[in-house]
């Protein structure tokens, strides 16, 4: 199969009569129309083999996940998915891992209303970018930098599932401790994440500040805190929020325990939640956008005036060198 029927066949769907996109793949450029008053909201993210995901990784999982990393940015804008551009590197025309890949990518940017405009497709070392396009009214966008001292921090869903996938499937015997159903669910969260574009929309003109976590919490934090000129306090106690927690052991006899699990928490990566702030008169309107959106939502802590980071336990106390081994995930 050539290129030009791999994209036919692969990346080629009926035009959708849609406002925002004027011409989608087969011409020398998509043409896109945001809507009169919108902001265009432009975001890249790549995904390589080695680097990001494990060589074998199932295809339709990848799919996924290459189109949620990316509208998890726009979700963290508070931007509408409207299309993206899908730059392939390929080793070799393999139709299966083709056929999957597409079905999640396409399934998702269903779910979305997000098409599928154009790219670029090569043979070469398994590398997946895509470039998404989304709108958000003038001057809506939320951005990293509106954080003020007061403000509540709050994040979306749970943190850590990732990391824990990931160190599990790196460490196989060590997770045979772990439930098998929780190790699945964990792997779905680092395979397949959800991105939060429902939230991300419902929060326009609630949160003062977000972004979307793929670094862990609290590196990503620093970004807002760095960005806004403020620091914070957070409570790690409430934290520990993973699919996993309820099931661990204190000690699990293996390096699979509660520790670890308040680590993946604070500095897994990869779990693509919203992490934002908004003034403490907004909780009401918080938890209506997290109805709305059908997304749970956490408060976590307080942004303060003083820079830098104070974690402190459920009574208030500090905790200091608790975490000093973060440097395991640097
Ligand atoms: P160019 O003339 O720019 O080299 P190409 O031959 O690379 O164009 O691509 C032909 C058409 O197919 C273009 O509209 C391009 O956007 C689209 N395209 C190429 N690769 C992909 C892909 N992986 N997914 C979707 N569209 C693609
Ligand atoms: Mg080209």
């Amino acid at each position: 199969m050539g290129e030009f029927d791999l994209i036919a066949r692969y990346f080629t769907r009926p035009a959708r009569p849609d406002g925002a996109v004027a011409l989608g793949v087969g011409d020398d450029c998509a043409l896109l129309a945001p809507a009169p008053g919108m902001q265009l909201a432009v975001s890249s993210d790549m995904l390589v083999e080695g680097r990001h995901f494990f060589a074998g990784t199932d295809p339709e999982r990848l799919g996924h996940k290459a189109l949620a990393v990316n509208l998890s940015d726009l979700a963290a804008c508070g931007a509408r998915p409207l299309a993206f551009t899908l730059a392939l590197a390929l080793p070799q025309v393999d139709a299966a891992w083709l056929e999957g890949f597409s079905r999640g990518l396409l399934q998702l940017a269903d779910t979305h209303g997000c098409e599928l405009v154009g790219g670029d497709t090569t043979q070469g070392p398994l590398n997946i970018c895509i470039t998404i396009f989304g709108e958000v009214p003038t001057g809506q966008a939320l951005l990293r930098s509106g954080a003020r001292p007061s403000d509540d921090i709050y994040v979306s869903g749970t943190l850590g599932d990732a990391r824990l996938a990931l160190e599990a499937l790196q460490d196989q015997a060590a997770a045979a401790a772990l439930p098998a159903e929780t190790l699945a669910a964990a792997r779905l969260r680092l395979e397949a994440p959800t991105p939060r574009v429902a939230l991300g929309l419902a929060l326009r003109g609630v949160a003062s500040a977000a972004l979307d976590v793929s670094d862990g919490l609290l590196g990503d934090l620093g970004h807002i805190l760095r960005a806004s000129g403020v620091g914070a306090c957070v409570d790690t106690s409430i934290t520990i929020n993973l699919i996993a927690a309820s099931a661990l052991p204190e000690s699990t006899g293996c390096h699979f325990d509660l520790n670890f699990l308040h680590q993946c928490t604070l500095a897994g990566g990869d779990d693509y939640e919203l992490l934002f702030t908004a003034p403490a008169a907004a909780r009401a309107a918080v938890a209506a956008a997290s109805q709305a959106s059908s997304t749970p939502v956490t408060r976590i802590g307080r942004i303060e005036a003083e820079p830098g980071v104070r974690l402190i336990d459920g009574q208030g106390q500090a905790v200091v060198h608790r975490y000093a081994s973060f440097d395991h995930f640097a």
